[in-house]
């Protein structure tokens, strides 16, 4: 196999994956995340290969037995390798890790130091002991961490085997390894065996292809959760953006039907956006828009999916929720939003209100767009009628109970009003 080759193929999926990145294509960003990720795969694979050839050249391993432990061996540890660069999920990776990492080698311990280029900088630290994880933010350096930062300088492994700390900490034997990608440095991983000499040349080199494999799980996993959190949410407001929010409606729509449980949508759009824009600036309007996500994330329950479904639009999805409660929580969001403003750096004040509409579903939905457009109907509704308010779309199957509610709502209560279709 032509390695040459894959390395290109990663490197030109890689660029194409920051050029999409920039250009704000998160989906197509992603994908090539993904592909990048494939091919370093292969490249590891081959590399493995290459250091078991080097293995049984240099091993003077004469007899059956010897090869055949020596590939056992060399499958767990290929398997192992698999896993670790299959997993996007750094911390599952790192438990999953520590209970195959028995088959392969001895290890009381395990631990990692995950760093910026600058060691010590957004540092955190995994210790993993007796089948628990444990995560510490910013450690204070510790006997073994300085073994970690000298590994890290001189990006060369360290194996010690007669280990003896000067505090009260356990010695024994240990082995720590640079993690090391493209010249940035990720941090370091060692292993710990509370008896002294438990190491070997051999555990030494199955360490320094795994922690080749942990450097590379550890930028894909970096790399993978920036995508698909920019590939999920909003560059401005940092919400759910609008493809997220109806793969999720889609499917709490089928979910919550299913069990003839309750879902309601709010639309919210804010009013004379577009003089807003014109009056102060683009720069300005993007800070109100801001603000109306900060208004309505501060509004709603932990439950609810707020996300923005538009330039000045935004959508609430409300599980398990009936179109009482929707329209009370649009009314406190419509409330807030009334009382809130932006300050410029000239000292002008912006006010802003929004448009609302809400709308539960019922046996009639046929889906979850369907639900949409209704609130959208709604919302209409609520700018031909004055604006900065709250109106309800409800369905044909409305039954006479809701019926009464709806009449007891319109006579007595101003916050919102019904629109029966
Ligand atoms: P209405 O009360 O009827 O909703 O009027 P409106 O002016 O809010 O609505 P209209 O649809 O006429 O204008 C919406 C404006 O929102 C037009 C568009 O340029 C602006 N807009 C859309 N996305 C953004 C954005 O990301 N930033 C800024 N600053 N403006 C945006
Ligand atoms: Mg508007
Ligand atoms: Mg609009």
């Amino acid at each position: 196999m032509n390695i040459e080759k894959y390395r290109r193929f990663s490197e030109t999926s890689r660029d194409l994956a920051r050029t999409y990145e920039e250009e704000g294509d998160y989906e197509k960003a992603l994908y090539y995340s993904q592909k990048t990720a494939s091919y370093m795969n292969t490249i590891f694979r081959v590399q493995h290969y290459e250091y078991l050839s080097r293995k049984i050249d240099t091993e003077n391993s004469s007899g059956d037995n010897n090869y055949r432990k020596m590939f056992a061996d060399m499958d767990r540890l290929s398997e192992i390798c698999r896993a670790i660069t299959a997993n996007f999920d750094f911390e599952d990776m790192i438990r999953k890790l520590s209970l195959r990492l028995s088959e392969i080698i001895e290890a009381d311990r395990i631990s990692f130091y995950i760093c910026d280029s600058n060691i010590t900088e957004n540092s955190y630290h995994i210790n993993m002991e007796n089948g628990l994880i444990s995560k510490v933010q910013s450690p204070e350096p510790d006997c073994f961490m300085e073994i970690g930062y000298e590994c890290i300088s001189s990006k060369e492994g360290i194996i010690l085997n007669d280990f003896t700390p000067s505090n009260a900490d356990k010695g024994g034997s240990l082995i720590y390894m640079p993690l090391i990608l493209r010249e940035n440095t990720l941090g370091y991983f060692g292993i710990h065996c509370n008896q002294p000499g438990s190491y070997g040349e051999d555990d030494f080199l199955k360490l320094k292809l795994i922690a080749d494999y942990i450097s590379i799980s550890l930028e894909n996993s970096k790399y993978y959760h920036e995508k698909k959190y920019h590939a999920a949410h909003d560059y401005l407001t940092g919400m759910l953006n609008r493809r997220e929010l109806i793969s999720i409606g889609e499917s709490e729509f089928i979910r919550l039907m299913k069990d003839e449980m309750k879902m309601s949508v709010i639309i919210i759009d804010a009013d004379g956006f577009k003089a807003i824009n014109d009056r102060y600036g683009h720069m300005a309007g993007d800070r109100v828009i801001v603000k109306i996500s900060e208004v309505i994330c501060d509004n709603i329950r932990n439950t609810d999916y707020a996300g923005r479904h538009g330039g000045e639009e935004f959508m609430i999805i409300l599980s398990e929720t009936g179109a009482d409660i929707a329209c009370g929580i649009a009314e406190r969001i419509r409330t807030a939003l009334e009382k809130s403003s932006i300050t410029l750096e000239d000292g002008t004040i912006i006010k802003t209100t929004a448009s609302f509409g809400v709308f539960e579903f019922d046996r009639e939905t046929a889906s979850f767009e369907e639900g949409v457009i209704k609130a959208d109907e709604a919302m209409y509704r609520a700018k031909q009628n004055g604006k900065n308010c709250v109106y309800i779309k409800r369905g044909i199957s409305i039954d006479l109970l809701n019926l009464f509610f709806c009449v007891l709502n319109i006579i007595f209560c101003d916050k919102y009003q019904n629109w029966i279709l």
